[in-house]
C-alpha cells in the first residue's frame, strides 16, 4: 500500500482486489484534487466507454460517468457526455437508472471532430473515466495488449487539444483509470514503462491536469463524488441499491464485464456486491470528520 496520508477516501480507492498492481502508480490525493478542480465547474464534458470487442462496451466507466455527472449537475454545472455509438446506449441506460436526463452526444467522424466538439460545447472541464488513451505508437490497446483502435473513436484527442497552452478552448482535464491504458495515464507513463512488458506497451501517452487511479475506474469517479460531498457538507453519492441498478441496466443495454467478457452484472471480474459494499464504505468516508 502506498502512503495514503490522512484522507479517508484514498485507502478505499487504493483497494486492488483484482491485483492490477495499481499501488505502483496510485495518486495519493488525486481524487481530492480532481474534486477541488470540479467544485465550481461551469460546463463539463464527460467521456467514457472502453469497447473491448466488436460492438461490446465494458461495464467499467459508464456507471462512474453517470454518478459523477449527476453530482456535478446537483452542484450547478452543465453536463454533457461524449462517447461512441457502442457505448452511447449503455451510458444512456446508466443515466436513466439514476433518473438523469440523457445528454449523450456521439463523437463525430473525421479529423476535425475534437475541434468541433470543443468549439461547440466550450467545456471548462473535460473528464475521462475509463476511456482508451493512445499508446506511444498512436494505437489504442486493451489490457491484453490487443489493438482496439478499430472500435474506439479517438476521443482522447479532446484532451490533447484542450491542454495546448495557446489553444482557444483550453479546459481543465481530469482522467480516471485503473490499468495504465486510459486517458490521463501519460501523467505516470514513466512509472508504467519501468515495469516493462505489457504494461509498457499499453501505457498511454495522454496526460491530464489531475489523474485519479483506483482499483476499478468506477470507484475513482465515486471517490471524486465522495470528496465533492465532503467539501460541500452534503451527500452527493449514490446508494448501494443505485449501484446494483445502474450496473444491471448497463448489462441489459449490451455491456459486458471487461475482464471476464461475460454479459453479467459484474465489473472488472468483481461481483455486484463488492461494488455495492464499496459505495457503502465511500458514503461513510464522505461523512467522516477530518
Ligand atoms: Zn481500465
Ligand atoms: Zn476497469
Amino acid at each position: 500500500m502506498p502512503d495514503l496520508g490522512g484522507d479517508p477516501i484514498d485507502p478505499l480507492l487504493a483497494l486492488d482486489p483484482g491485483a492490477r498492481g495499481i499501488a505502483r502508480f496510485f495518486q495519493t490525493g488525486g481524487a481530492r484534487r480532481a474534486a477541488d478542480a470540479l467544485r465550481h465547474a461551469r460546463r463539463v464534458v464527460l467521456t467514457t466507454g472502453f469497447v473491448v470487442d466488436t460492438g461490446v462496451a465494458e461495464t467499467d466507466g459508464p456507471p462512474g460517468a453517470a454518478v459523477l455527472g449527476r453530482a456535478l449537475r446537483a452542484l450547478g454545472a452543465e453536463v454533457r457526455y461524449v462517447t461512441d455509438a457502442v457505448t452511447a446506449p449503455v451510458l444512456a441506460a446508466a443515466l436513466a437508472a439514476l433518473g438523469e436526463p440523457d445528454k449523450v452526444v456521439l463523437y463525430p467522424d473525421g479529423p476535425g471532430a475534437a475541434r468541433e466538439i470543443l468549439a461547440r460545447e466550450r467545456p471548462t472541464h473535460l473528464v475521462a473515466i475509463e476511456r482508451p488513451g493512445r499508446a506511444r505508437d498512436g494505437v489504442y490497446r486493451n489490457m491484453r495488449g490487443d489493438d482496439v483502435s478499430e472500435w474506439n473513436a479517438p476521443i482522447d484527442e479532446l484532451f490533447v487539444l484542450a491542454r495546448r497552452p495557446s489553444y482557444r478552448y483550453r479546459a481543465t482535464t481530469i482522467g480516471v483509470g485503473d490499468g495504465g491504458n486510459e486517458i490521463g495515464m501519460g501523467t505516470v507513463r514513466a512509472r508504467l514503462v519501468k515495469r516493462g512488458g505489457l504494461a509498457a506497451r499499453i501505457a498511454s501517452v495522454v496526460r491530464v491536469d489531475h489523474l485519479v487511479v483506483a482499483g476499478v475506474s468506477n470507484w475513482g469517479a465515486y471517490g471524486i463524488v465522495a470528496h465533492l460531498g465532503r467539501a460541500g457538507g452534503r451527500s452527493l453519492l449514490h446508494t448501494p441499491d443505485d449501484e446494483r441498478r445502474v450496473v444491471s441496466a448497463c448489462v441489459a443495454a449490451g455491456a459486458c464485464d471487461g475482464v471476464t467478457r461475460r454479459r453479467e452484472p459484474t465489473v472488472d471480474g468483481l461481483p455486484l456486491e463488492a461494488h455495492a459494499a464499496l459505495v457503502t464504505l465511500l458514503g461513510l468516508a464522505a461523512q467522516a470528520r477530518a
